[in-house]
């Protein structure tokens, strides 16, 4: 049997009105109807998102940020930083943003293998007092809490491949050793955060781990780092759910992310995740190129629906699988330094082997 994959989607996500701006509902709908054209939406399990409530949302943010972000939507819109504008309807989307989270994680416990959240406004840039970088609140983070609280799921795993680092998300769990947060960005760059040195703080310490990166890294650099570093942590680790904040900016085709990757790659990132994992529920963050977007959540989702050793997904749909043959290739040599320095840094923390 093939896994079972759920999509979380609705259309009021397309409410979260941001006009111009490269965050908008263009990216959800173009999506949408490339998974419609390649006949993969009958593939999946289709999950209505529920709205989370206020309390939940409290679970990391304060009541007077909270307040304030629907006091500005009532207004009928405005920027809750120069890079992250609401429109009237953004509280109650993002509501159901962190919402569809939740949903998707009930069911990865009851049920499914994995799911993807096809949601916006994305969350990792989200601090507790301060929405920032395109984000409202912090679907993922929210995502690892719900799991605890309601699951008594008790530790996760939250992997942040997003091009830019998860400032939000670490600020979180910075002092948790219940939630290790294991992010790959470009560095320095937006939003500033993510250095090598950052390992987490108090009980904390090594469940925060940033792998930093030049631009223009690309697959063999990325999958060094997931077979050199994230599996060994992971299997240590061993999450009783794996979360991933799925922004696809670090696409070769993005106009914002720098960096090397190509859409197949995330398929194989996905299935090296799968290794390790209990249970995905992976949530879209950044992504602006529309045909990249597309095509790499693709990827991703085929990797999720596949077996193992399989080249064909559900009703034997060939899969537009990574090249086996190019999971070996070298990475460059300031990977392989960036890799050796996190090492030195992380031996106390984990073990590599
Ligand atoms: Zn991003």
């Amino acid at each position: 049997m093939s896994p079972k994959v759920g999509l979380i989607y609705s259309d009021e996500y397309l409410k979260h009105d941001t006009g111009d701006h490269p965050e908008n509902s263009k990216r959800l709908e173009a999506i949408l109807s490339f998974l419609k054209g390649k006949n993969i939406l009958e593939d999946l399990t289709f999950i209505n998102p529920r709205k989370a409530d206020l309390k939940e949302i409290e679970y990391l943010h304060n009541p007077s940020y909270i307040q304030e972000v629907r006091e500005i939507c009532q207004r009928g819109g405005g920027f809750l930083d120069p890079d992250t504008p609401v429109s009237k309807d953004s509280f109650e989307v993002a509501l159901l943003a962190a919402g569809g989270v939740f949903s998707a994680i009930d069911r990865v416990v009851d049920d499914l293998d994995s799911a993807f959240c096809l949601i916006r406004p994305p969350g990792h840039h989200a601090l507790k007092e301060k929405g920032m970088g395109f984000c409202v609140f912090n679907n993922i983070a929210l995502g690892a809490r719900y799991a605890q609280n309601k699951h008594r799921l008790k530790k996760v795993l939250i992997i942040d491949w997003d091009v830019h680092h998860g400032n939000g998300t670490q600020e979180v769990f910075y002092r948790d050793p219940s939630v290790l947060y294991f992010s790959l960005h470009r560095y320095p760059h937006y939003p500033g955060t993510g250095d090598i040195e950052e390992i987490g703080e108090g009980e904390g310490k090594g469940y925060t781990v940033n792998v930093p990166l030049p631009p223009g890294c690309g697959n063999s650099d990325y999958i060094y780092i997931f077979k050199e570093l994230l599996s060994p942590i992971a299997n240590e680790f061993k999450p009783d759910i794996t979360l991933i904040s799925a922004g696809f900016d670090a696409h070769q085709d993005d106009p914002l992310g720098g960096m090397g990757l190509t859409s197949q790659e995330y398929g194989a990132l996905t299935s090296l995740v799968k290794e390790f994992s209990k249970g995905i529920v992976s949530c879209l963050e950044g992504g602006y190129n529309l045909k990249a977007l597309r095509e790499s959540v693709l990827a991703h989702l085929d990797s999720l629906a596949s077996r193992p050793e399989g080249t064909r997904g559900p009703r034997g749909r060939e899969l537009n699988l990574f090249p086996k043959e190019r999971i070996g290739e070298k990475p460059n040599n300031r990977v392989r330094e960036i890799v050796k320095k996190i090492k030195e840094i992380h031996s106390k923390y984990w073990n590599f082997g």
